[in-house]
């Protein structure tokens, strides 16, 4: 079963995951909000990133780069002369689309008037600003359309600092910002938005060993994190989409809502990127190799993924509406429990007879290990219920029992199956499913 984007949208408002920004002023176009909820699954989704690309690997360093760089940043990169997408205008509605996704001969899918295209021309994707207090052309400075630039540039600030020898990552985790002429479906294509890069600089002649290793390691990233399988797939670059310099390229492609579309790329840039800023900046950008004294500057593989992409796929993959065995339909999301915002939710049977203050005891003793929630209010089956519906993987019911024996009923969102657990071996024994 295939979600609708409809239905992500509305549990993510209803629930507080996500908002369209600015919306009391009637929203803002491709700008969102992650509430409560958002931005926990968010960063959980980052800091799984992380620990797997740097924590994991013994090879790759962590950076976090300035959004706004030096200029000559992005004409040596090339994002100032080609980073951009054909557009047209309808003369009659306004509406403004990419010449690539609509068919010129037929009438405006907005107002449905015929031959009202203006001619294609490029539109550069990239935000403009102004430093300083002069708003003129010597202080254009841009808002990075990608952080792997930032990589590049300290390229030599890393090496020359930390110690590290080639092959060597640079990871990165912030926001990348474009101008998107279509950016419909929620928050897969956005204006502004999160990237988690990492460079592998490796010796000329290695990329084609180093790029099939991290295609598999980004693939694996992804099953381990619960996604499905058959909702991942790999698509080769064809001639026309391969950049000039790249040797090769793949995307890992998710199936959305909408259908499959690239979720990460990996990519074989040969030693474009470094050489380019060795020639713009003027600085020797080359690497010496201490064993065999050889100099020379590093290939780079490439993993480039969308954070705030990530999160639309794990709320996708992990959505249902299944049937109960008592006839209704629960909404669940079955994030893993690493993802998952709240992992463990508290819940009193009832509030009498000291059982709320020992819920509430309980729940605040398990603050130091695990992010909570305590709810007293309604029928424990609709607690449950709301508890399945942001994906908290356990909850754990106090009962008249627990005043007796101190045991506590832990329910598992996936099997909805309830085991007794002693209150004492409570972290140890979530600890132990989280792992499962
Ligand atoms: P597309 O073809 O979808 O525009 P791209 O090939 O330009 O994407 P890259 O420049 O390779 O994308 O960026 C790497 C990753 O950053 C993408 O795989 C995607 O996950 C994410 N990304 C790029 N643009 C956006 C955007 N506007 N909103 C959200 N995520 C984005």
């Amino acid at each position: 079963q295939v979600v609708t984007m409809d239905k992500i949208i509305s549990l993510c408002r209803r629930r507080g995951f996500i908002f369209q920004s600015s919306e009391i002023y009637g929203g803002l176009n491709g700008a969102y909000d992650y509430g409560p909820l958002g931005v926990d699954l968010k960063n959980n989704i980052r800091d799984f990133w992380w620990k797997e690309m740097t924590q994991m690997h013994d090879n790759i360093v962590g950076l976090d780069a300035s959004i706004l760089m030096h200029p000559r940043v992005w004409e040596a990169s090339g994002h100032v002369s080609n980073f951009s997408d054909p557009m047209v205008d309808c003369k009659v509605c306004k509406s403004r689309f990419r010449a690539d996704q609509i068919d010129l001969n037929a009438p405006c899918p907005v107002c449905g008037n015929k031959d009202s295209f203006t001619e294609p021309r490029n539109f550069n994707l990239m935000f403009e600003t102004h430093i300083g207090a002069n708003k003129d052309s010597a202080s254009v400075v841009y808002l990075r359309p990608e952080t792997a630039q930032g990589i590049y540039v300290d390229f030599k600030n890393v090496l020359q600092s930390s110690r590290v020898k080639i092959p060597f990552g640079i990871a990165q985790v912030g926001k990348s910002f474009r101008n998107e002429i279509t950016t419909k479906n929620f928050i897969f294509r956005s204006c502004e938005f999160e990237q988690m890069e990492m460079q592998f600089f490796c010796k000329p002649g290695t990329e084609d060993e180093w790029f099939p290793y991290w295609r598999e390691q980004r693939m694996n990233f992804y099953k381990k994190m619960g996604i499905h399988p058959e909702h991942l797939r790999w698509h080769q670059h064809g001639p026309d989409e391969l950049a000039f310099y790249a040797k090769d390229a793949y995307d890992i492609q998710f199936l959305f809502p909408m259908g499959w579309q690239e979720l990460e790329g990996v990519h074989s840039r040969t030693n474009y990127d470094l050489t380019q800023h060795e020639k713009f900046s003027g600085k020797d950008l080359t690497y010496l190799d201490p064993e065999t004294n050889e100099r020379y500057i590093p290939f780079v593989v490439e993993t480039s993924a969308g954070l705030t992409r990530n999160v639309l796929m794990a709320l996708s993959d992990a959505y249902d509406e299944e049937k109960t065995p008592e006839g209704d339909v629960r909404t669940v999301l079955h994030f893993h429990p690493q993802i998952a915002p709240v992992k463990v939710a508290v819940l009193p049977l009832v509030k009498k007879d000291g059982i709320a203050e020992y819920a509430s005891k309980l729940e605040h003793s398990l603050r130091e290990d695990f992010v909570t929630f305590y709810d007293q209010s309604g029928a424990v089956g609709r607690r449950y219920r709301r508890m399945d519906e942001i994906g908290t993987p356990y909850c754990i019911t106090v009962d008249y029992q627990t005043l007796e024996d101190h045991t506590v009923t832990v329910r598992f969102r996936d099997s909805m199956q309830q085991e007794r657990v002693a209150v004492d071996q409570i972290v140890p024994f979530i600890k132990n499913a989280m792992k499962n």
